[in-house]
């Protein structure tokens, strides 16, 4: 088979769980009484005769903010040239970046060289080895590099990989994970103007079944950034019809 599936492992080492860990105790919190507030005798503001009653405040005039929108994931590299998002599942109910960073780190190409580590850019959490819809970035990301995620040299050139933690062919991604997802596909496709049509999973640029057949594909690829408030729209965009975008089912 040409390339490789990544991303679509039977199974993750479960090792990442540790929701069982317990906690070390807190010390206890000593709280001081209060301190009395001082009193004031009540005093009634008596007009002065012949003043006006009320004054009109002087106009203060106000700088719109500027305000740019937000992309928490800003790479300090130099950006690549990015035009897809291509979207996978790991297949496994528990996983994180280090299990899966391990994992591929004991893979090797055609050529019998080891892969660099994750192939991903993002990973997005589901409770288990990471939290909830938490988004992470990689090495991949950080540093601007090539993806090893899609077993397609176009889409492993070009395209962002994003995988999320769990097995879509069993059960839908987490309510979390969703909106994980969309926030993140939403900012990436308005930072490097990539299309709702180049928002693929991975089923749409090789034989596979991931992303699973339970992951919302059109719905996460036409979701858009938030608007930011204060931010101004251009001409004949409604930022309000952005948001109902944005949670459309
Ligand atoms: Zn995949």
């Amino acid at each position: 088979m040409k390339g490789i599936i990544m991303c679509c492992v039977a199974m993750l080492p479960a090792f990442e769980i540790s929701g069982c860990a317990q906690r070390n105790s807190l010390p206890p919190v000593a709280i001081n009484s209060p301190t009395p507030a001082p009193q004031y005798s009540p005093q009634v503001a008596k007009p002065v005769p012949g003043a006006p009653l009320f004054t009109t405040p002087p106009t203060i005039a106000v700088e719109p903010l500027a305000i740019e929108p937000q992309n928490p994931w800003k790479p300090e590299a130099e950006v690549r040239d990015w035009e897809y998002i291509v979207i996978h599942h790991t297949a496994s109910s528990t996983g994180s970046v280090e299990s899966i960073h391990d994992l591929h780190s004991k893979k090797k190409d055609k050529s019998g060289n080891s892969w660099l580590g994750i192939g991903y850019h993002f990973v997005i959490g589901n409770g288990n080895g990471m939290p909830d819809g938490a988004i992470e970035s990689t090495f991949r990301w950080r540093e601007q590099m090539h993806g090893a995620h899609a077993g397609n040299n176009k889409y492993n050139q070009h395209g962002i990989g994003i995988c999320l933690v769990g097995n879509f062919e069993n059960e839908p991604p987490t309510d979390a994970q969703l909106a994980a997802v969309k926030k993140l596909v939403g900012v990436l496709k308005a930072e490097y103007n990539i299309t709702s049509d180049h928002v693929q999973g991975h089923r749409d640029v090789k034989a596979t079944a991931c992303p699973g057949k339970y992951f919302p594909m059109s719905e996460v690829a036409s979701a858009v950034d938030l608007p930011v408030y204060g931010a101004t729209s251009p001409a004949g965009t409604n930022p309000a019809s952005k948001m109902e975008l944005a949670y459309q089912k």
